[in-house]
């Protein structure tokens, strides 16, 4: 049985400009081949198990030469494996993506080819330069200005007498050539030019100029490959059409952790943190293992205590594995940690009678109690029901113990550390380095990241007082939420920019 290639273009640096028809080839990725990315991002949208090549080419540099990348693909197909080539931008331009789609037809192999948002177009959407404008341009001419040996060289002349935006890809080592170029075909010294370095990502730069100043501004602000350069009427705009540099986290490079379990509420802090103009770096450091005992019987109890979403997910696939019926539970009420446990609860139609003031398992036993006394119970005659983690944080269980009540604990699921022998993990641990801040939801998630990462340091925003003493005894410098909420915690992370010392 044969596998297949996809041939996907990954985007311009920015995990979400994947399209969606290349985040489902990737999901069921095998193998995943893939050039020297802007973003590690994209390659999380891969299992964690699949085994993945870097043949590290960009520009000009191919440390694994063409042919042997095209074997790699037609091997690895021919073994029956779903492999996914993943490239730059869009694979047909400039990325000889041509080329591996003529071997890999060549070769009989199944093959597709999924078109990616280029940096052409994209990198200077996001920089504030649209591409045409009415008025302004009507046409656009993106243009390698690396030429190979043998290869004829750049008409300047004729590029100088068109109309539209001229784009140059992998041209910031050719700058002076080109603006050089354009203007001895008689293009003016004053039109304007920009060039753009790692677009979309939260190391972005713009150096805008006319182009007769051009090569020496970018020569003196030292800016390297990989940059897009634009040339033409439309970037007079890009001051105006600068959405982008409008966002509070704007340039911040922020990581954020998880689990590889996929459960409800997952990514919401990514998704803030997003809006708010951040890159973000979700690192992958424990993963969830799904307790399989059977559940003991629901009956009787006063009080049901969830503390994750995870939790509520495998309560209910424990009951559907045991042919069993939530109305077991009877009249129980059920209490929840914080809102995301509540919604996922009550996305199978049951209501949460308590959620904590402060998301904490402090805060959950402590309201619990009063809510039991204010009913005129006494905390030992009411039956309480714990279901969590294996090993749960010591907080609730020491709160209830302390006000004499009585409950059950069942361990639903374990939380254990992510394999450390991927090359998943070395690609990401190169990324931290150059990160200006984590974000911490929770202690354990610090204590995970440091045991996954325990070279690294960060300045932590944290989302409350626990997850702050962790992340202490993690060595961090820390801002905390005012309020434990995400948003809250967001406004932290802006806050570790008066960390004095970056101390990634
Ligand atoms: N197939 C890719 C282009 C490959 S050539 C695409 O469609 O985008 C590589 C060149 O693309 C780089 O030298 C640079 O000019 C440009 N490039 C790609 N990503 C970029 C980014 N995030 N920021 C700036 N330039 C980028």
């Amino acid at each position: 049985m044969s596998g297949k290639v996809w041939l996907v273009g990954a985007g311009p640096g920015d995990p979400e400009m994947l399209t969606i028809k290349g985040l489902r080839a990737l999901e069921r990725a095998d193998v995943v081949v893939h050039d020297r990315l802007i973003g590690t991002g994209v390659l999380r949208y891969a299992p964690p198990d699949a085994e993945f090549i870097d043949v590290g080419k960009w520009s000009d540099w191919h440390p694994v030469p063409q042919e042997e990348i095209q074997n790699i693909l037609i091997d690895r197909a021919r073994a029956g494996k779903r492999v996914v080539r993943l490239k730059g931008g869009d694979p047909f331009l400039f990325g000889r993506g041509g080329e591996e789609m003529e071997a890999l037809m060549n070769s009989g192999v199944p093959c597709e080819l999924v078109p990616g948002v280029t940096s052409a177009i994209a990198v200077p959407a996001c920089a504030g330069i649209s591409v045409t404008h009415r008025g302004l341009a009507s046409s656009l001419h993106i243009v390698t200005a690396h030429r190979r040996d043998g290869e004829s060289p750049v008409d300047y002349g004729a590029l100088a007498r068109l109309e539209g935006t001229l784009v140059f890809l992998m041209g910031v080592a050719e700058l002076p050539e080109i603006c050089g170029g354009l203007i001895a075909g008689g293009m003016s010294l004053n039109t304007p030019a920009a060039v753009i370095e790692r677009g979309m990502t939260a190391r972005q730069r713009r150096v805008t100029a006319p182009l007769g100043e051009l090569a020496e501004r970018a020569g003196s602000e030292k800016v390297e490959a990989p940059a897009v350069i634009v040339v033409g009427k439309v970037v007079a705009l890009a001051d105006r059409l600068d959405w982008r540099a409008a966002l509070p986290l704007h340039n911040w490079r922020v990581v954020v952790t998880r689990s590889d379990a996929t459960v409800q509420g997952r990514g919401r802090l990514t998704e803030i943190l997003r809006s708010r103009g951040a890159e973000v770096l979700e690192v992958p450091c424990t993963r969830t293992e799904t307790i399989d005992a059977p559940l003991p019987s629901l009956s009787g109890y006063a009080w049901l205590v969830f503390t994750s979403p995870t939790g509520v997910k495998s309560f209910f696939e424990r009951l559907a594995a045991d042919q069993r019926d939530v109305r077991e539970i009877g009249n129980a009420k059920i209490a929840a940690v914080g809102p995301s446990t509540k919604s996922a609860m009550e996305a199978h139609g049951l209501r949460v009678n308590l959620v904590p003031p402060v998301y904490s398992g402090e805060s959950l036993g402590e309201t619990l109690l009063s809510d039991i006394r204010s009913s005129g119970v006494s905390p030992s005659g009411s039956r309480l029901l714990l279901l969590r983690a294996e090993r749960g944080a010591p907080g609730l269980t020491r709160v209830l113990k302390e006000g004499g009540a009585e409950y059950d604990e069942v361990p639903l699921y374990r939380t254990a550390p992510i394999a450390r022998d991927s090359d998943l993990i070395e690609a990401l641990t190169e990324a931290l380095r150059d990160t200006d801040a984590a974000a911490f939801a929770c202690a354990s998630s610090v204590r995970s990241f440091a045991a996954a990462w325990p070279n690294v340091r960060v300045r932590a925003a944290c989302i409350g007082e626990q997850t702050e003493r962790a992340a202490c005894e993690a060595g961090y410098k820390t801002r905390t939420a005012k309020k434990a909420t995400l948003e809250d915690l967001a406004d932290a992370v802006a806050e570790t920019a008066n960390i004095e010392t970056k101390t990634i």
